[in-house]
């Protein structure tokens, strides 16, 4: 195990692995990821891949496309499948005001040369015949994202890290972290590790990881439920993949998963997960499913997409799913910490986790911050937002699920 490095990046799920990636990529390749037991072992393992670049912040939509580049990117170097389905997306305008809003968003996508079409409600039923589209005003339709599978596009990163000269140490939890002189000295069941710098990408555990050096991190775990159904003959018929739907009114995302359907819920009243300190022993876990306050949603599916009052429930995954109190995750230097970085908070982490890493590992190789993208910065909350205070807007955030902010 290298025990002197320039960067040690803490954690391997999607955002760890693509930040020792991206810094191997930018030449540094002095690093160490140190991973508590098997990479993914986090949130990333469970993920449903969606990644979408609709969206009303166009730097936010650049992320997600920087994610998709990215993975497909390490696809290319190692030959390891980020399994990317080009599906595309709809996303439904369930009222008169968001299909206005979608055509405020429209240019800043041309200008991304990213395309995006505006669909009648017609259009929306060619694209995706079990829609009922008599209650939307139509869609707008991203027809080259889709979803990809977390699992391969982490360990396709990690290749290519590797390949670059990176190194990973898995089953190798951090320990205690501390600073002596210009050096962070993590402690490791294995060991010593001194690093310039630090990457914090220990998603909803950096919370605890980090309250030591007197840091107070507003992230919390919310419980987070997919629903995979059985297969339908309706699509097994089909001769292509269906494009991913998102739907502010039934606050759902849904796309096709072999020949079913995998449905992703904001309830309106989440459920937060060991708010009181991370089981020690969380392992590959999931949670009890609740499908309780699911059920107000899973009937209006049943009007919006018919099909799925046909469908059998396969599976219920109830998995813990990290937040902020705004939604964004928490990227780059806190103050007076110097070399400390965090790459944390992400509840779209597949999504954005490629695009954000490129992102810091800029940062830090330049020293210089972003342009424009102050929403993601980790210093953001300042250090004393009390635990009531976070959850209420994390609740708050969750809940609104697809609700477009009204401002243009
Ligand atoms: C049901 C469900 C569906 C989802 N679907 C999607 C989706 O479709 N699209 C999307 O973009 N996002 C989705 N998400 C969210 C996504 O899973 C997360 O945003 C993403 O996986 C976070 O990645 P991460 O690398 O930040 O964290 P994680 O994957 O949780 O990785 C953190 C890693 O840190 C390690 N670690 C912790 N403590 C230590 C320590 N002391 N020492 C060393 N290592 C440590 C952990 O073992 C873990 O491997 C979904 C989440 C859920 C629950």
């Amino acid at each position: 195990m290298k025990t002197d490095v320039q960067v040690a990046v803490i954690g391997g799920g999607i955002v760890g692995a693509s930040v020792l990636y991206w810094l191997a990529k930018l030449g540094w390749t002095d690093t160490v990821l140190l991973e508590r037991r098997e990479l993914t072992s986090g949130s990333t393992w469970h993920a449903a891949g969606n990644t979408t670049y609709f969206g009303p912040y166009p730097k936010m939509t650049a992320l997600f496309a920087g994610s998709i580049r990215t993975y497909l990117q390490a696809q290319e170097e190692t030959g390891q499948s980020v399994g990317f389905h080009e599906t595309g997306s709809l996303r439904l305008a369930a009222t008169e005001r968001e299909l206005e809003l979608f055509h405020v968003y429209a240019p800043r996508y041309e200008a991304m040369r990213i395309p995006f079409h505006i669909r009648s409600p017609e259009e929306v039923a060619a694209l995706h015949p079990f829609i009922d589209v008599g209650a939307i005003h139509g869609a707008a339709h991203t027809p080259t994202d889709g979803h990809v599978d977390p699992t391969g596009a982490t360990t396709a990163l990690a290749q290519a890290a590797r390949q670059l000269g990176a190194s990973i140490e898995r089953h190798t939890p951090v320990g205690a972290i501390s600073k002596t002189g210009n050096k962070w000295v993590l402690e490791t069941v294995h060991g010593v590790v001194t690093a310039d710098h630090v990457v914090v990408a220990t998603s909803f555990w950096a919370r605890e990881m980090l309250q030591p050096l007197g840091l107070n991190l507003p992230i919390y775990p919310t419980q987070h439920h997919e629903i995979i159904t059985e297969n339908l003959p309706e699509i097994a018929a089909l001769d292509k993949e269906l494009p991913s739907m998102r739907d502010s009114w039934v606050s759902c995302n849904v796309r096709q998963e072999r020949d079913g359907l995998l449905i992703g819920i904001y309830e309106k009243e989440p459920e937060f997960w060991a708010l009181d300190g991370i089981p020690p022993d969380f392992k590959e876990e999931l949670l009890p499913p609740n499908l309780d306050p699911l059920m107000p949603h899973l009937e209006r599916l049943m009007e919006r997409m018919p099909l799925f009052a046909k469908a059998g429930i396969k599976v219920a995954n109830n998995g813990p799913m990290c937040l902020t109190p705004d939604g964004l995750p928490l990227i780059g230097p806190l103050p007076s910490m110097e070399g400390l970085w965090l790459a944390t908070g992400f509840n779209v982490g597949i999504g954005t986790g490629g695009g954000s890493a490129e992102i810091l590992a800029n940062w830090m190789v330049t020293g210089r911050p972003p342009k424009g993208l102050d929403a993601i910065h980790a210093d953001r909350f300042g250090n004393d937002i009390g635990r009531d205070e976070a959850t209420r807007s994390i609740r708050h955030v969750y809940a609104r699920g697809y609700h477009l902010p009204d401002h243009i």
